[in-house]
């Protein structure tokens, strides 16, 4: 599944000059609820015709928890598009079995990558020397293979 991160959304809605996400429509009275933004701040606004309130101040982190709870990669594209989020790259796929379970190589081990075929953010805390390298490994069917390999695969234009 596609994750999206907070820090892409808030970029992306302040970059698009995007001020308002729907959310839901209200059950009674229909009127759209929803994320709204002021500068670099979200908050969500829950007043609708049949009850007014204030905007409440929220992180970011819900933003990117609303757009991840989609069901599916379709539907996360579709809510990241709301927030002016569009140029989300495929996730990376073995090759050979289409398992999405890859991994990267640092220069000394493997770690899990994102579906973004980035590693997790967390995880250069713990490894800030550690450079990844085009090598990627399939947790799925074992298959190993170079980026570099990848690339070569594209036919050149004649
Ligand atoms: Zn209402
Ligand atoms: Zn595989």
């Amino acid at each position: 599944m596609l994750k999206i991160t907070a820090i892409q959304l808030k970029e992306a809605m302040i970059e698009a000059g995007i001020s308002f996400v729907p959310i839901r429509p209200c059950s009674i009275c229909e009127e759209i609820m929803g994320f709204v933004r002021r500068s670099d701040m979200l908050f969500i606004d829950s007043s609708c015709g049949c009850a007014s309130s204030q905007p409440r101040r929220v992180p970011w982190l819900c933003a990117e928890e609303f757009v991840n709870e989609q069901k599916d990669n379709d539907a996360i594209r579709a809510a990241a598009a709301r927030f002016g989020l569009t140029d989300i790259p495929e996730p990376i796929k073995c090759p050979q079995c289409g398992s999405n379970s890859v991994s990267g190589r640092y220069a000394a081990f493997w770690a899990p990558l994102d579906a973004n075929g980035e590693d997790p953010a967390d995880f250069h805390s713990h490894a800030s020397s550690a450079e990844l390298t085009d090598d990627r490994h399939c947790g799925a069917c074992d298959h190993s293979w170079s980026l570099d390999d990848e690339v070569s695969d594209v036919p050149v234009p004649v």
